[in-house]
């Protein structure tokens, strides 16, 4: 009987094994012709200022629309991308079109606001990297300083001298450099003083229980105050209610992201979000 049931486990084991290896090779064909076959799209999420609620950045975030499938969310194909090295083309494509779009929305005469592209490691890992985001810049007519790139905490940790020339690369460009998820990775405080960011992006995890969970407070208040000693930015990210938005701005955080203020949305909606300037609450 025992043996009946190990079996049956292993049976379960390799069913749930192809099905996982046939879903990611099914993903990999597809990424490879998404940029060609233009099923890529941008979406789009404003950063707020938590005093005043004015816009003043967005974050841009990547969809996938197969032909004829649903949309895709990026973790089930960024992972797949970064493995595949596939993420190098695909985020030169997202810098290139988010660029693109923010010349466009210039051009209609709204605030200046700054545009946040998340960067992974295989692309960082590019001799050319530091060159392609400025010539991009340059070639939208958009000043470094409206950029902000966002790298995760997995970029202290590697050893790869490439990365630090990279990053070091950026910060002389002039473009905003910015530390995601802040708190949930496994890079110690120390790293900070080795790299060179402006921003610290507070993870969703402390904000999304700030409301009732005082030890949540008391670690946000901490990041708070690094931040301030070190001349960052602090973003918050996942506010999804007033009293979490209340409780950040009082504790001195300067901006904040999350579907309170309003989920990523399609170019054309953020475009009428930034002409509105301050962010407009539907609850
Ligand atoms: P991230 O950079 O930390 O982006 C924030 C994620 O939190 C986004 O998920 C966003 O939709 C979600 N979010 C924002 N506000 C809220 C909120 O109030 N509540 C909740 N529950 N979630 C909120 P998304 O768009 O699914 O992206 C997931 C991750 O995929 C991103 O995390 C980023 O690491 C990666 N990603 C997205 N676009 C790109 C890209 O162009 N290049 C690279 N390398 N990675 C990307
Ligand atoms: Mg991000
Ligand atoms: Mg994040
Ligand atoms: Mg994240």
């Amino acid at each position: 009987h025992a043996k009946d049931v190990g079996r049956n486990n292993f049976q379960f084991f390799t069913a749930d094994f192809n099905q996982w290896a046939t879903n990611r090779l099914h993903i990999e064909n597809g990424l490879r012709h998404a940029l060609a076959r233009k099923e890529l799209v941008l979406h789009y999420q404003p950063q707020v200022d938590l005093a005043s609620m004015r816009i003043v950045g967005c974050e841009v975030l990547l969809r996938w629309q197969p032909q004829g499938e649903a949309l895709i969310p990026p973790d089930r194909f960024i992972p797949i991308a970064e493995d595949t090295g596939l993420i190098v083309p695909i985020g030169a494509w997202v810098l290139d079109e988010a660029c693109r779009q923010l010349a466009e929305w210039d051009a209609q005469g709204t605030a200046p606001i700054r545009l946040a592209v998340n960067v992974a490691v295989p692309q960082l890992r590019q001799p050319d990297f530091v060159d392609y985001v400025r010539d991009t810049l340059a070639r939208h007519g958009l000043s470094n300083a409206r950029l902000e790139i966002e790298v995760t905490e997995s970029v202290l940790l590697d050893q790869d001298e490439r990365i630090r020339h990279t990053l070091e690369g950026l910060v002389e460009l002039g473009i905003m450099l910015s530390l995601d998820d802040f708190g949930t990775g496994y890079a110690s405080l120390s790293y900070l003083r080795n790299f060179r960011f402006d921003v610290l992006k507070i993870d969703r995890s402390f904000v999304s229980e700030l409301h009732r969970n005082p030890d949540d407070i008391t670690l946000i208040r901490a990041i708070i105050s690094i931040a301030r000693d070190m001349s960052l930015l602090t973003i918050a990210e996942g506010i999804e209610s007033a009293e979490q938005c209340a409780i950040l701005n009082e504790l001195g955080c300067r901006v904040g992201q999350g579907f309170h203020f309003s989920r990523p949305v399609p170019a054309g909606v953020m475009g009428e979000l930034i002409t509105q300037d301050v962010i407009a609450l539907t609850t």
